[in-house]
């Protein structure tokens, strides 16, 4: 398992992305000097059509790379779709499964996202399963409610605690530039260490990392990356520049 005193730092490009940016991995690679390895991870997850070429780039850097969605099928007749496996040959470690954009779009169910994680610890990749309510969930007092369901539905209780994260990310607060308060966030994230500790029935230490992911960016990162039981960001928007990227990481607690 990640020690959890590091924060992680996962950048998902979302559908951006051609070769040419990949010279921005490039320049987070030549940032993540020693200072910043020793206080937080890095996974940025491109798009599908970059991840081979993303994982060879990052090859001695220390970069992780990742994939935004996977099929829970290892092959087959499946046009169009990806499975964990295949990731993983072309060297991705780690995999964003049920982000609200492919649950909304896509119609993915909690059952979907769970078999997707467990398809991408088949494969040996970390899932990243993201959670997150909606503005009228919010307003109506479900937040917690909303994210307990998604919880017990896509995170896999057989699975190995430790091996899997969670990305805590209100929908509202995706692409824009609004966030919770800090102590809504502080609040969620208590709730979401409780509740794994429930599911895999372990301590609250014996589960991944719990991720905070909505309009994260340099100037609040500090902020936010300190609130208590959170244990890293997912960026959508400010991953794309590698400065913007770095400035979170930069951001982070070093929690020895
Ligand atoms: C995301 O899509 O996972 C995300 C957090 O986006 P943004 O940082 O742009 O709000």
């Amino acid at each position: 398992m990640p020690a959890k005193s590091r924060s992680l730092i996962v950048g998902n490009w979302k559908m951006n992305g051609l070769r040419h940016s990949l010279t921005e991995i490039a320049h987070v690679a030549r940032g993540y000097d020693a200072k910043l390895r020793h206080s937080c991870d890095l996974i940025i997850c491109p798009p599908a059509t970059l991840v081979c070429l993303a994982a060879q780039q990052a090859l001695g850097s220390r970069i992780g790379i990742g994939a935004q969605d996977c099929h829970m099928e290892a092959n087959g007749a499946f046009t169009g779709e990806i499975s964990a496996e295949m990731l993983a040959d072309c060297g991705a470690t780690t995999v964003i499964v049920g982000h609200s954009e492919r649950r909304s779009y896509f119609a993915e169910t909690d059952g979907d996202v769970k078999s997707k994680a467990l398809a991408a610890l088949r494969a040996g990749l970390m899932p990243i399963i993201c959670v997150g309510e909606t503005n009228s969930d919010r307003e109506a007092g479900r937040t917690l409610g909303v994210i307990k369901r998604q919880l017990v539905g896509s995170v896999p209780g057989s699975a190995d605690a430790g091996a899997i994260v969670v990305a805590y990310e209100p929908i509202w607060a995706i692409g824009t530039g609004l966030t919770p308060t800090l102590a809504d966030i502080a609040e969620v994230h208590r709730f979401i260490h409780r509740e794994l500790a429930v599911i895999f029935g372990t301590h609250a230490a014996g589960h991944g990392r719990v991720l905070y992911g909505g309009s994260v960016k340099p100037s609040n990162a500090e902020s936010i990356l300190a609130v208590e039981h959170v244990d890293g960001a997912l960026i959508g928007g400010a991953s794309l520049k590698a400065e913007d990227f770095l400035g979170i990481a930069r951001a982070a607690p070093a929690r020895v």
